[in-house]
Formats: C-alpha cells, sequence, structure tokens
C-alpha cells in the first residue's frame, strides 16, 4: 500500500463546492489527512507535486460498456474515471457473482448491472421483436434475483434492442430492483426521432413499480429539438415523488453494433436516420460511410461492427448537461486500439472543457458535484465521490487551464487519444495514471452491491 503527499494543489470538496487549500495524505487506500500548507511531507511518503491542479474524487461514470475490458478501463483511468457502472442498455454478463469475481485487479473499480437482455436470452426470448411468455418471465425474475443476490448494482433494461420487450417483462425486473434498494436504467425504445412515449413509459414504469429510474444517455434519446419537454416530463415526474435520474454525454453522435435492432430499416426511417448520417466506428470499413450495398453486407456478415450515427443537436447536449440532475456518462463501448468513438477517451476532460472553461455554464465546483458525489449517491457508493477523512482515496489531480479532449472521430483523428491536462489519477490510493500514462497499477476493484451500502438517495 502506498503512502502518498500531495501538494500545492487546490482540493474541491463536491460537498460543501467550496476549494481547500491544504496538502493531502493519502494511506492505505484512504484519505488520512488534511495537512496545513508548509508541513513536511510524513515519513514514507511519496510527495506529489500539485501546483496549479485540482484535487477532486475521482469520476464516477455512471454509463459505461468496459465489463471487464482491460483496454477500456484504461482510456477511462486516463479521463480522471475511477468507477465506471458497467452492464448498461440492457448488455451485461449473467452470472454477476462469477464476473466480479474476476474483476479483483483492473485499472479502474466497477460495478455491474444486471441486463434485461441478456436475461432474456437466458430465458430463451430470443426474438427481439416479441414479448417474453408468462414462462420465460419468471426465469427472468429467478436469474435477476441471483444476479441482485451477488452484488449487481441494479438492473439494465434495453427496450431500444428489443422492441418487443413488454411492459410486464420490465415492470417484473424493476419491481425486483426496488426490493434490493437499487436502481434501473433505461435505453429508451426510439419510437421515432421526436417521441417522448418512450420517456412517459419509463416514468410510468418508475411510478407504477416504485423504482429508482435512470434514463440512458438523454442527449442521445431525446437531444434531437425535444429535449427541453423531455427535461420538463422528468422534472414534473420528480415534483410529484417519481425517483427518476439520468445520464448524458457530451457529444450529439452516438454509436452502436450495425447489427441491432437499432439499425433495422424500419427503424431508421422512423428515426430519420439515414445512411448519410452513418460511419464505421470498427472493422474493415472504419471511418466509411456506408451506401446501400456496404450497409446490407454489414447487417449480415459483420453484425457487430460499430457504427456512429451523425444526428441530434450539438447545444442540446449542453442544455441537457446545465440540468441539476444530470449525472455525466460517457456510454464507452469495448473496441481495439484506433476504433471507436471519441466518448471513449474524451468525455470527462471535454465536460470541463466546454461546461466550464469555454461556455462558463457551470462553475468548477458544480461540475465537480456532477461527475462525482451526484452520481455516489445515486448508485449508493457510500465511500467515494467525496473528499473526507477515511473515505476511498480515488482522486483526480487536473490543470484545469489545459485539461483538454483530445480524442475525436474515426477519419478524422483517434478516437482513443488520451486528453492532456490530467497529472494525476489515483486508484485506492495508488498512483494509476500519471502525465497522461498508464503506470501499470491495477488498484480497481469489483463493487459488490452490498459491500457499498443498501441505501440509495439523491
Ligand atoms: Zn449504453
Amino acid at each position: 500500500m502506498s503512502r502518498l503527499f500531495i501538494t500545492g494543489g487546490t482540493l474541491i470538496d463536491p460537498e460543501r463546492r467550496e476549494r481547500i487549500d491544504a496538502n493531502l495524505l493519502v494511506d492505505d487506500g484512504v484519505i488520512r489527512a488534511f495537512l496545513p500548507r508548509g508541513d513536511e511531507a510524513p515519513e514514507g511518503a511519496k510527495v506529489l507535486p500539485a501546483q496549479g491542479c485540482f484535487i477532486t474524487p475521482g469520476f464516477i461514470d455512471p454509463h459505461g460498456h468496459i465489463d471487464g475490458h482491460t483496454y477500456t478501463g484504461e482510456l477511462s483511468l486516463l479521463q480522471g474515471i475511477t468507477t465506471s457502472v458497467g452492464g448498461n442498455c440492457g448488455f451485461s454478463p449473467l452470472c454477476i457473482g462469477q464476473f466480479l469475481r474476476n474483476q479483483r485487479s483492473f485499472p479502474i473499480h466497477q460495478a455491474e448491472l444486471v441486463g434485461m437482455c441478456a436475461l432474456r436470452e437466458a430465458a430463451g426470448a430470443l426474438d427481439a421483436f416479441a414479448p417474453a411468455t408468462p414462462e420465460q418471465i419468471e426465469i427472468m425474475e429467478l436469474l435477476c434475483s441471483r444476479a441482485l443476490c451477488e452484488g449487481a448494482a441494479g438492473v439494465s433494461l434495453g427496450p431500444g434492442y428489443t422492441p418487443g420487450a413488454s411492459l410486464e417483462e420490465m415492470e417484473a425486473l424493476c419491481r425486483l430492483a426496488k426490493g434490493f434498494g437499487r436502481p434501473v436504467s433505461i435505453d429508451t425504445r426510439m419510437y421515432s426521432m421526436t417521441d417522448l412515449h418512450s420517456l412517459q413509459e419509463a416514468i410510468e414504469l418508475a411510478e407504477v413499480t416504485g423504482c429508482r429510474m435512470i434514463i440512458s444517455h438523454f442527449a442521445y434519446q431525446y437531444g434531437v429539438g425535444v429535449e427541453y419537454e423531455a427535461l420538463e416530463m422528468l422534472e414534473l415526474a420528480r415534483e410529484r415523488g417519481v425517483d427518476m435520474q439520468l445520464d448524458s454525454g457530451m457529444y450529439k453522435d452516438w454509436c452502436s453494433a450495425i447489427g441491432s435492432a437499432l439499425f433495422e430499416p424500419v427503424t431508421m426511417r422512423d428515426n430519420g436516420i439515414e445512411l448519410c448520417h452513418l460511419r464505421m466506428a470498427t472493422g474493415e470499413h472504419i471511418g466509411q460511410v456506408p451506401d446501400q450495398t456496404l450497409y446490407e453486407h454489414l447487417r449480415s456478415r459483420h453484425p457487430e461492427d460499430a457504427v456512429i450515427v451523425n444526428t441530434g443537436d450539438e447545444e442540446a447536449v449542453y442544455a441537457i448537461q446545465r440540468y441539476p440532475q444530470t449525472m455525466v456518462s460517457t456510454d464507452t463501448g469495448s473496441y481495439a486500439p484506433g476504433e471507436g468513438h471519441p466518448q471513449i477517451a474524451g468525455s470527462f476532460p471535454r465536460y470541463f472543457r466546454r461546461m466550464v472553461r469555454e461556455r462558463r455554464e457551470l462553475s468548477w465546483e458544480e461540475a465537480v458535484y456532477h461527475t462525482t458525489l451526484l452520481p455516489a449517491r445515486v448508485f449508493g457508493f457510500e465511500r467515494k465521490g467525496r473528499l473526507r477523512e477515511g473515505f476511498d482515496a480515488d482522486l483526480a489531480v487536473f490543470d484545469p487551464e489545459t485539461l483538454c479532449d483530445c480524442a475525436d472521430f474515426p477519419g478524422l483523428g483517434r478516437p482513443d487519444a488520451a486528453p492532456v491536462g490530467m497529472r494525476y489519477v489515483i486508484v485506492s490510493g495508488e498512483l494509476a495514471a500519471r502525465g497522461g500514462k498508464t503506470t501499470g497499477v491495477m488498484a480497481g476493484r469489483a463493487l459488490a452491491a452490498g459491500s457499498f451500502g443498501h441505501e440509495i438517495r439523491a
């Protein structure tokens, strides 16, 4: 276990939303003490100079698809993310206990939701366009309970990928999550480009079952001219006591597998997505805009290839990030080096650059709250997202003047280019990244729900 002494930086406390001038001693994996400037380095401590830097809790990504993929974990770490919630959009490992046991040594901490699509598949509901039968729902419930017992952080619903999913099957899973005191995330349906029925459906699921409901990547779902109406619906539901939450990223263009239901011709038509909006993010045709022949070839022969959809409105991205309840997310996916969407490497630095430094939409203190304490509360990470003595020493140390994302879309740049300005990232009290490079330390742990507190509140 390392002893680290971080000197000369300014601490940002997301609980009080204030700055503290102090040196920070990290010891045995926890924040040990705030020491006055000028104090000597405690014995045996490695000094990390942080002049000109902010020191904040490590960022918590409420929506990723790292799911044990080491390279993606490293790209998150280099952004200052120290905890990621995986298993989103309905896709997760089925055996959460086994997954968590296998993740003992990883660049960052991982919590894992259990996904509806995985449960459907295991129950034999293989047709994405048909509802699960009552017998299949019973099996899904059994498997979901087992996952929650084994430490799943919650449940993720993916009706966007299984348009046939019925309200009954989603309700059954929401009730289980509620029973365990864990949240539900939902990748809402894509009925049409400007549809809000999908949001109404999610609100009703939360209202009927009493569960905490997180709308996934809000800008990707509603950042097409209906963002204000969508936020208002969410706010009205919250006012009448429905536990609605949301995560959203820093890009207007989303990314998914070309073979998925999202790219069925009818879904594309109803959502106004044309081939000219697509750009391949992985595989042999990376960077290419597919024509009809290539689209059909990829759907049938390379359904796993990822494609970026250039729709959405950039101002909507910022409007959603201004909402006081928004958690910043990456929606990161697992790709080979050089492939993917810039969200895998640029999201959090881009958030601070755009929202705070350039557009002055938020203060540093507010932005740090949105990236640390807010998600910690929503998921019940009791010992994370705070700068307090005795709490987990997951920290991001960055230069607020130079912090900048460098990732770009395939064809324009490298989607996995590491940001600049992130001086240190500390995971469990160990120096995991320094000067934009990983140190090779694997201090991330699997976070089984129950070990980080059952209570969820926000
Ligand atoms: Zn996702």
